[in-house]
């Protein structure tokens, strides 16, 4: 069975296609990753699964289930998670706040009404911010458990914010861009805990556009353009496809 079902998805802005009839599967326990060049579609799509956007057409399965007419919190109590494109950090906090807002929202977003859903309000209790400091170790962060948030580099922070989003216990993570703005050895950093996450059994979605990041790291990569599929298939099937390599070299 599927985690995830997209079919005859669209979205429309005024006259713009940014997705087109697409339809996929993600399967539990893998890492998907999702390809194209600027403009694809790719964070429309994320924005999508995650309900931020309403379809144009077309539906998302989650879990077997119609996300249809969902809150993006809503969809996080049911175990999906995910990070921004830019980053999205509370810079007048402690790092592990941060990730303690994460937390915070897996234990209560069920009974909290939404104004209450606040960092102003998060736990702050030993258990919570024991919870939440080994996830900042397991990021590679144990260094930054007593920083605030505005000492820590970029590369850093970046880890810090998939920390948040295993705070929420997902067990879909999507992840836009995670190596974005990342020096080599920054990125290689990410890419290790991308595979720890994957091995504790959470389904990885990646939109990624370091090319050998997601060559080595993907069971399966979706490539789109102009909101549509161009190809599927393993990373050997993708990197052979002649739309692919067209669409990279702009060769239509
Ligand atoms: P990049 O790799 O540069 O981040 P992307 O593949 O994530 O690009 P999107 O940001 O999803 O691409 O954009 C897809 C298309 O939809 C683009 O033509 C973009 O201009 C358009 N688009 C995206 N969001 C909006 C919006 N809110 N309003 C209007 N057009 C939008």
């Amino acid at each position: 069975m599927s985690l995830l079902k997209v079919e005859g998805l669209s979205k429309e802005f005024g006259g713009i296609h940014a997705i087109e009839d697409l339809s996929f599967t993600i399967n539990p326990g893998t890492i998907h990753s999702i390809i194209g060049p600027n403009g694809a579609g790719k964070t429309t799509l994320f924005n999508l699964i995650t309900a931020v956007y309403t379809p144009s057409c077309g539906k998302i399965l989650f879990d077997d289930k119609d996300i249809a007419g969902k809150k993006p919190y809503e969809l996080a109590a049911m175990g999906m998670s995910r990070t921004f494109q830019n980053l999205q950090i509370f810079f007048n906090m402690p790092a592990i706040e941060n990730v303690m807002v994460g937390h915070h929202l897996h234990l209560n977003r069920r009974f909290l009404p939404s104004f209450l859903r606040l960092p102003s309000v998060i736990r702050k209790d030993r258990e919570c911010r024991d919870y939440c400091a080994s996830l900042m170790e397991f990021v590679g962060l144990a260094k930054y458990v007593t920083a605030d948030a505005a000492q820590m580099p970029y590369g850093a922070l970046k880890r810090l914010e998939i920390a948040r989003a295993l705070a929420a216990k997902p067990r879909l993570l999507l992840l836009d861009e995670p190596a974005a703005g990342l020096n080599a050895t920054e990125s290689r950093e990410i890419d290790e805990v991308i595979k720890k996450v994957a091995q504790t059994g959470v389904t990885v979605v990646l939109v990624e556009h370091d090319m050998k990041m997601v060559m080595g790291i993907s069971d399966a990569i979706l490539a789109i353009d102009y909101g549509r599929k161009l190809a599927e298939g393993t990373p050997a099937e993708v990197r052979a496809n002649p739309d692919v390599v067209a669409a990279y070299l702009g060769a239509h």
